[in-house]
């Protein structure tokens, strides 16, 4: 009989259950909206990125089906051999217009949009400069460049600025940082790490994945919102979160994007979009830019709930955003929180290590401009009644 060569698996799967940070997958029997169904029960959804209720705006569910009509449901390709549809170069070109910048290029998600540019822009001679929160494929891009990593502290700018006076003026050097904090809703330290890019040479670079579609003028992002233009190099954001659908894209200089084009391996070696995502995200910047509404609600619902929240007594961080979290500190009471919640009919997942550091474990909330005040003030009351029994206020 065969040995199962994966049997150390389990007893990693068992250490999780002993910390008590074992997560079954919830299980959405409903479309992704504020009022949904999960796991059979009907819950008020705390937990999505879908910021502005995109994910089911009828203009994209319509931009998604005339699109199969017309082109089918796959590319059949990657983007370098015959996986270039019109929609994908109108889409970019969209991009580019709605960022200003001279042009776009679209990946498959944000993930890919971030390793793909990292790794390829950058070599083994090259520093990284990075804050210590950057999303996991800041990580791992920086990983396949095979460039040094400098980490430095949480929005410290003047840590980076030391790193930077302290390497070779010859040497290639990239900034980046998210434009907003996933896990703590807080907005890196762009315009102090401009300043530190300008003054040594550095290249600039920015992750707006959970600034796309919720901060700038039509949610142009954080660029925008900091009134940086043309100070960021390289600004990634994605398609997944508020744009409602699917994919990732970089928008900066034209020699920027003809170089991804030519070097980014997900671009190079993974199929492109079906068209039915390229052009739902099409319509989703139509959306951004015909119904700015949307993100006015997002921000009334986000001041309410925080505020809301704050006078429950739970501690809330450091957040600018419509994320929220709630910390908890300890992972098994944060779990239970997330759980007990539930059982109250609102969904706010649990976040835990390695996703947070150690001993900041939290509930986390993410608002939506589809949320009603009584949706928002029924998981107010929840929140209040859970936190009271653990606890925890
Ligand atoms: C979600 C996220 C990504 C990845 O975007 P996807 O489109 O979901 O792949 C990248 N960076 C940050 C900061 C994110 O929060």
């Amino acid at each position: 009989m065969r040995l199962d060569p994966l049997q150390y698996l389990s007893a990693e799967l068992q250490g999780l259950r002993d910390q008590g940070l074992y997560r079954r997958l919830r299980i959405l029997d409903d479309e992704q909206k504020a009022a949904t169904s999960v796991d059979h029960r009907a819950v008020v959804n705390l937990s999505s990125n879908n910021y502005l209720g995109l994910t089911t705006h009828p203009v994209l569910r319509e931009r998604a089906l005339d699109a199969i009509r017309r082109f089918g449901v796959g590319s059949g390709s990657v983007r370098t051999i015959a996986g270039t549809m019109a929609l994908h170069m109108e889409l970019e070109s969209r991009l580019a217009a709605f960022k200003g910048t001279e042009a776009a290029v679209v990946f498959q998600s944000g993930f890919s949009a971030n390793a793909g540019t990292v790794s390829s822009i950058l070599g083994r001679d090259d520093v990284i400069v990075s804050d210590e929160l950057n999303h996991a494929s800041i990580i791992d891009g920086a990983r396949l460049s095979r460039a040094a990593i400098k980490v430095f502290p949480h929005r410290d700018a003047g840590a980076a600025r030391t790193i930077v006076a302290g390497l070779p003026a010859a040497q290639r050097k990239l900034i980046i940082t998210d434009g907003v904090f996933s896990m703590d809703g807080d907005l890196g330290a762009l315009p102090a790490l401009c300043d530190v890019a300008d003054e040594y040479g550095c290249i600039m670079m920015v992750d707006d994945a959970h600034a796309s579609g919720v901060f700038g003028r039509n949610g142009r992002g954080t660029v925008d919102h900091f009134a940086l233009h043309g100070r960021v190099d390289i600004q990634v954001g994605t398609l997944s979160k508020a744009m409602g659908v699917l994919g990732g894209y970089v928008a900066g200089a034209r020699t920027l994007v003809e170089f991804l084009y030519h070097r980014a391996r997900p671009f190079l070696f993974s199929t492109s979009h079906p068209p039915a995502v390229a052009a739902a995200c099409i319509g989703a910047i139509d959306v951004l830019e015909g119904e700015p509404g949307l993100i006015d609600r997002l921000w009334d619902n986000t001041r309410f709930f925080k505020s809301g929240l704050a006078a429950l007594g739970f501690d809330t961080g450091s957040s600018e955003s419509p994320i929220t979290p709630v910390i908890v500190g300890d992972a098994t009471r944060a779990m239970a929180l997330s759980d007990r919640l539930f059982e109250k009919g609102v969904f706010a997942q649990g976040i835990g290590f390695p996703t947070v550091p150690q001993g900041k474990a939290r509930v986390r909330t993410i608002v939506t401009a589809t949320h009603t005040r009584g949706e928002l003030q029924f998981a107010l009351d929840a929140f209040k009644s859970a936190g009271a029994e653990l606890g925890v206020i």
